[in-house]
């Protein structure tokens, strides 16, 4: 539900308005539009009518939400979400943000010499799993926390910021302190009381999109750690379930102007799990950026051969360099003609 306030609407009044909507229950953002100032609820507002509200005469009207997203919804926050992080590194707001690494960290040499290499190239942010939610329980697992300690080494040795993924709830304290980017696998996605924890830590959250997830559905995972108040959300598309058997998953690049479309929340893509083929990973990257992504996800190893996890679609840190450049000219060529 939107609530819109007349111009002449007062602090008092405003602020009155508020207290009798928290005392329901529901959680309430303020919208700042262009001309109009607006009040919107998330939560249960079956019990709660138009006529109620429009009873305060400094009320001009109220919509009602039908989407069952609210927090994620551009409705509720017109302007795009910016992810701003100390030393200038951003996701969102008009550039398009390079997170690359390797799937899994495995030494010290392996991630920090990634890490250096695709700095150079321009990547923002490093990625590294340390925990690994494997389909198989025969394959590689991760390093676990020896892993974080070494994606540290590797923040401390270039600067970039660090993205990698919480498998459990167990480990939030230990996230909360050490990692720049929390990322939420696609096979979490769904896992409610994770992201509701994920939503009081106060960091930014990256939410994959789920094996077999619709858009929708996304949206509401968003809202569950936008609930909570605290952790700004970035969303990824990284491919789907299909019967398509070509490619690893069906990445969805129309979820990219969907998405754009729906929410306010940034949008990366990551075609490296969206195909599972090192060969498709750039000519999908591309696509992505010319769909408008804010970002893209990119699985980066310095010898792809010898991966312990996911080496197919790993692409080598001199690619990444060329995928790097070609993203930036597809991104300006988008602007000056948009
Ligand atoms: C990953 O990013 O390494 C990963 C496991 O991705 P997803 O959750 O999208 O499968
Ligand atoms: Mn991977």
């Amino acid at each position: 539900m939107i609530i819109i306030l007349k111009e002449h609407a007062s602090e008092n009044q405003v602020g009155e308005l508020k207290n009798e909507m928290s005392a329901r229950g529901l959680i309430i953002q303020e919208i700042q539009g262009e001309t109009t100032r607006m009040i919107g609820l998330a939560g249960d507002t079956s019990g709660l009518s138009a006529e109620t509200i429009m009873r305060h005469e400094y009320v001009e009207r109220v919509m009602k939400v039908s989407d069952p997203y609210k927090l994620a919804n551009r409705r509720f926050h017109p302007n795009d979400t910016v992810i701003e992080l100390p030393g200038g590194h951003r996701i969102g707001g008009g550039g398009v943000t390079l997170i690359a690494g390797p799937c899994s960290v495995e030494s010290e040499e392996q991630i920090v010499e990634i890490a250096r290499e695709v700095k150079l190239s321009g990547a923002g942010f490093l990625r590294g799993g340390a925990f690994k939610p494997r389909s198989s329980p025969y394959s590689f697992q991760g390093l676990g926390l020896d892993g974080l300690e070494l994606l540290k080494v590797a923040r401390e040795k270039t600067g970039l910021p660090i993205v990698t993924e919480i498998v459990e709830q167990e480990h939030l304290e230990v996230f909360a302190r050490d990692v720049d980017v929390i990322q939420v696998g696609a096979r979490n996605m769904q896992n409610f009381p994770l992201l509701r924890e994920l939503g009081r830590i106060g960091k930014p959250i990256l939410l994959k999109r789920g094996l077999s997830s619709t858009i929708e559905e996304l949206l509401m995972a968003a809202d569950y750690i936008l609930m909570e108040e605290k952790s700004p959300v970035i969303l990824c598309e990284r491919g789907i379930r299909t019967f398509e058997t070509a490619t690893r998953n069906t990445l969805d690049i129309s979820a990219v102007p969907v998405l754009k479309e729906k929410t306010h929340l940034p949008v990366i893509v990551d075609p490296s799990h969206g195909t599972g083929h090192w060969n498709l990973v750039s000519p999908m990257a591309m696509a992505a950026v010319a769909a408008g992504a804010d970002g893209l996800i990119i699985e980066v190893h310095n010898h792809p051969e010898k991966a312990l996890c996911d080496g197919q679609q790993s692409i080598t840190p001199a690619l990444f360099d060329t995928l790097a450049k070609q993203a930036q000219r597809v991104h300006a060529a988008i602007k000056e003609n948009a």
